[in-house]
């Protein structure tokens, strides 16, 4: 059985080694651990706009899957300022996985 992942466009659950979703017939790049190369998505720059804006209430990682280590940020207020920069410099320099370890990233 493949896991899922989430389509990068629509966000519907979709198999991790489709090549493309089923739902919006968008193209999809497979993630690293599953032999992909990263490529620039949209997805990196919503992750990227809700680090920025709602970073220390964890939301990147809730909206991607991270929801254990969301709601410690989330406890934490993004560990007093310093674990939200932390995610935000990793979101920018390409190495932010989400749950399923698709590489979200705006810039590449
Ligand atoms: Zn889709």
């Amino acid at each position: 059985m493949n896991p899922s992942v989430f389509c990068r466009y629509c966000g519907e659950h979709i198999l991790a080694t489709d090549s493309s979703c089923k739902y919006c017939r968008s193209e999809q790049h497979l993630p690293s651990v599953y032999g992909g190369v990263p490529k620039n998505n949209a997805q990196g720059i919503f992750a990227f706009i809700y680090c920025l804006f709602l970073g220390v209430f964890g939301v990147h990682r809730f909206v991607y899957g991270k929801r254990g280590s969301g709601a410690l940020m989330l406890i934490t207020l993004g560990g007093c300022g310093i674990w939200w920069l932390a995610d935000l410099i990793t979101i920018l320099a390409g190495k932010f996985e989400d749950a399923d370890g698709n590489i979200l990233s705006p810039i590449f």
